[in-house]
């Protein structure tokens, strides 16, 4: 605490990430990370950017990479905004279209970035119960709201709706945006980029770190009517000019255009998330069917942060959300093959005692 701070930094709840551990060994599954990597076509238009003029400021517009996105999602460029990790472009959005003097309704149980920025920026917040399957239920989105944003599939849980569900929302609540943040959305959910066209209050946002194995390049992305997308620029041009680097815009390019390697890797992903919920099923968790590239699991007779300390023991990080309702689930990333099979048998170990 100090003297100096303005006064909204005493109010502050600042948003924890899942620990980034500095040793090695680990097999990392609490931060969602794909363990893939990124596509080499990436890396290599990354090392290229490297070598050139890094001494100039990079592309104010990020122009190569809104083509690119647009031209991947068929869109018009106007229709696409490029920002410093999705966690920017969400903090943009929350500034640009929520604040209207109604609450800004999410789920009580959702990504946890999304509180946060409402402090930062005065928003007031309801929030909506997951139902007692821990799903959306979009009908519970009827009342008066300045906005409605929740990720699809949702995280923690990685339950997702369909677009008809989405839709349905989006007709009955024509004048407030609506955000659907998509972050995990190509692990098996469907976008909702298709009814861009038809309804100016929808923005999806996405993002390169999960499923394009990009998180350290921190690039993501907003899609939606140009009136939106417009906001979102103002915004931005009133808080950095260059929120990303030269490398961030060519190594992005590259990913988006590599098609090959995002479907190889995520259709890994995909399957081993299959074998992995079997294998966790035969020993008694209980798993929300998962459309992310993580699932959501609980046991009956294992306090949930009582196996994240063993597994942590065992040199294995999940990650455990000590908040109510979900106090009993531990988040568990997809890994390789390989790290799934040491996830399994540690499990069987501390399961079986
Ligand atoms: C990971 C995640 C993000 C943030 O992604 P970045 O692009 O890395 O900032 C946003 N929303 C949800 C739901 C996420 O899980």
């Amino acid at each position: 605490m100090s003297k100096f701070w303005s006064p909204i930094v005493h109010q502050l709840t600042p948003y924890v990430p899942g620990e980034q551990p500095k040793i090695n060994d680990l097999i990392k599954l609490n931060t969602n990370e794909n363990p893939y990597g990124p596509s080499p076509k990436a890396l290599t238009a990354i090392e290229i950017e490297t070598g050139n003029s890094l001494r100039l400021y990079s592309d104010p517009t990020s122009e190569r990479l809104v083509r690119s996105i647009a031209q991947y999602y068929q869109l018009k460029p106007k229709q696409v905004f490029v920002g410093n990790g999705s966690d920017e472009v969400l903090a943009h959005t929350f500034q640009a279209l929520f604040q209207h003097g109604k609450p800004l309704l999410f789920p009580d149980i959702t990504y946890s970035f999304y509180p946060v920025y409402c402090k930062l920026y005065n928003i007031t917040a309801e929030t909506v119960r997951l139902n007692k399957n821990l799903e959306i239920d979009v009908n519970d989105y009827q009342r008066p709201n300045s906005g409605i944003i929740f990720p699809n599939p949702n995280a923690p849980t990685g339950h997702g709706i369909g677009v008809d569900a989405i839709e349905a929302l989006l007709k009955k609540n024509t004048d407030s945006a609506v955000v659907i943040d998509e972050a995990y959305i190509d692990f098996g959910g469907t976008s909702a980029v298709t009814l861009i066209d038809r309804y100016p209050n929808l923005l999806v946002i996405q993002t390169l770190s999960k499923s394009r194995s990009l998180a350290g390049l921190r690039v993501g992305f907003a899609l939606g009517n140009e009136a939106l997308i417009a906001g979102l620029t103002r915004v931005k041009d009133s808080f950095n000019s260059y929120p990303l680097s030269s490398i961030a815009i060519s190594g992005a390019c590259a990913a988006i255009t590599d098609k090959a390697h995002f479907e190889y890797t995520r259709k890994r992903i995909i399957s081993a998330r299959a074998l992995l919920t079997t294998q966790l099923n035969a020993l008694g968790f209980n798993i929300i069917p998962s459309q992310a590239n993580f699932l959501f699991v609980t046991h009956p007779e294992h306090d949930a942060a009582d196996l994240a300390s063993q597994l942590r023991v065992k040199n294995i990080i999940v990650r455990y959300f000590n908040k109510p309702r979900i106090d009993q689930y531990l988040r568990i990333t997809i890994g390789t093959d390989d790290e799934c099979k040491t996830l399994v048998s540690a499990l069987k170990n501390i399961v079986n005692g």
